[in-house]
């Protein structure tokens, strides 16, 4: 049964609106949860983190049966049969388990009413609630928090709308790996699915219309990586500009612009766009409130608080970083700031990101352009993991950890790591940013043995060691 009156209105149940609906309830406060799919979760459990890292799971252990014999383990063919529907339903029902449990934790809570449907706002304190298996109802609230996410961008290209094109949604619903897949779009997303369709034996095409992959990250670690994906088979064509995406026989047609030169082409049976993503503001009435937005999202001020006082926003919809985790935090010190316990909002500086690439690529902190951008006088220790206990043990040992820090007190702004296992290592490296922790802090932990955390301590003792004799 839906009240008349909430203390909140809780819009979107993704990763920022089900943990802010959660605690406020929590709290005693009388809250409104609506959303709109089929069940709590969000893009990230429906169509983002959690299915793509099913694919990927199955992806690193073909790669690791393929990888086999170098550890002495000899398989009777190295041809591996993949069950691509097995695959699926893997994922569905990890998917189904992740929504459900996450619907009964919710349920527990009797201040917290839950809605599958939509809301609209009427103004400033009224909304009109569409469930999906009931008739309209207007509601009154105190103050609403907007967490409706993002969705996939359709670029202008001409032969976007043909069938054979898909966005990351929809590829990972796909009932079969196609035998020729081009990705627009280097972005993390790109990234991620081109070498996981690649592992599963696409012949993959990566467009970029940028010089290189993965623009947000450092050069000489997205380089790196450009390097192994080249390496592995995947064909990546950057600084280049789609021109039409056309039917031919049974796939389709990609043509386009590369560093000035004629127009190329080639062949595929299936386009992936990855070019970005927008808010989903659509159909929430904000003309009917002062909320302001841009087309990169919500407009918010520090405290996630929009042009109308009593509204909040937060995740996707207010537009970079786009991440589940960052969503939450913000939900987390939103929650405790609306109930009067002041509280810190997230800051970018502190941030963490994992590309979940081959090997992953793991980020805390600031990245150098940032550094650079702000005027901070850093240096930069690095630690190669070809010499690496643990990285050689798994036969991963490739690829190097940096650190950025400031040169006149040693303070830890930035920490990058690229190797298999580094999205593990960043749970230290979110701390060591959080808490301004120096390279001698870092040094002078013990780190256990053999871990990739020792690169830390190893890193770190290298940089002080230069430092002292230089
Ligand atoms: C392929 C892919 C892979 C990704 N991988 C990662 C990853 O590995 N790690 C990571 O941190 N992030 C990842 N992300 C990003 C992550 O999914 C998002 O940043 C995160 O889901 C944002 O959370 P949110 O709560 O802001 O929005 P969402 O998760 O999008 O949730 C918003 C919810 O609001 C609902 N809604 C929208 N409009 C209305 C309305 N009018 N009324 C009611 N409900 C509405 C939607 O149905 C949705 O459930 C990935 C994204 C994609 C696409």
């Amino acid at each position: 049964m839906i009240l008349d009156k909430y203390d909140y209105l809780v819009i979107g149940g993704g990763p920022g609106g089900t943990p802010v609906a959660s605690a406020l309830a929590q709290a005693g406060k009388q809250v409104l949860l609506v959303e709109k799919g089929a069940g709590l979760g969000g893009t990230c459990l429906f169509e983002g983190c959690i299915p793509s890292k099913i694919f990927r799971e199955s992806a690193r252990r073909l790669r690791e049966l393929r990888e086999s014999d170098d550890f002495g383990l000899c398989l009777p063919s190295r041809d591996v049969h993949i069950d691509w529907s097995a695959i699926q339903e893997r994922k569905q029902s990890i998917l189904h388990l992740r929504s459900i449990g996450a619907m009964q934790r919710i349920r527990q809570n009797p201040s917290l009413d839950v809605v599958l449907g939509s809301a609209m706002f009427l103004n400033s304190t009224h909304a009109r609630i569409t469930p999906v298996s009931d008739g309209p109802v207007d509601i009154e609230f105190r103050e609403a928090v907007i967490a409706t996410g993002s969705q996939p961008v359709r670029p202008p290209i001409r032969g976007v709308d043909n069938p054979h094109v898909l966005d990351s949604g929809q590829i990972l619903d796909i009932n079969h790996i196609p035998k020729r897949l081009a990705i627009i779009g280097a972005g993390p997303i790109g990234v991620e699915l081109s070498q996981i369709f690649n592992t599963f034996g696409s012949e993959v095409t990566l467009y970029e219309a940028g010089p290189r992959i993965l623009s947000p990250v450092d050069q000489d670690l997205a380089e790196y990586l450009q390097q192994k994906m080249s390496d592995d088979g995947i064909e990546v064509i950057t600084n280049c500009h789609i021109k039409c995406i056309s039917r031919t026989g049974s796939g389709v047609f990609v043509e386009y612009l590369s560093n000035g030169n004629p127009s190329a082409h080639r062949y595929t049976d299936t386009v992936l766009l990855v070019t970005g993503r927008q808010p989903n503001t659509e159909g929430l009435g904000l003309e009917n409130t002062a909320v302001k937005q841009t087309p990169h999202g919500i407009q918010v001020n520090s405290h996630l608080q929009t042009n109308e006082s009593n509204i909040f926003a937060l995740g996707d919809v207010i537009g970079q970083p786009m991440f589940a985790h960052w969503a939450t935090a913000q939900a987390l010190a939103l929650a405790k700031n609306l109930l009067n316990q002041p509280s810190p909002f997230p800051v970018t500086e502190n941030n963490t990101a994992v590309i979940f690439s081959e090997p992953e690529l793991g980020m805390a902190g600031l990245t150098e352009t940032q550094a650079q951008s702000r005027d901070i006088d850093y240096a930069v220790a690095r630690y190669h993991f070809k010499q690496d206990a643990r990285a050689q043990i798994a036969n991963q040992a490739r690829g190097q950890l940096k650190i950025l820090y400031t040169r006149d007190k040693h303070r830890i702004i930035g920490l990058h790591a690229l190797v298999e296992g580094a999205g593990d290592l960043m749970g230290e490296a979110a701390l060591a940013i959080a808490q301004g922790t120096t390279l001698e802090e870092l040094a002078s932990a013990i780190h256990p043995h053999p871990t990739l955390t020792e690169s830390f301590a190893a890193a770190a003792r290298a940089a002080l060691q230069e430092n002292s004799s230089g």
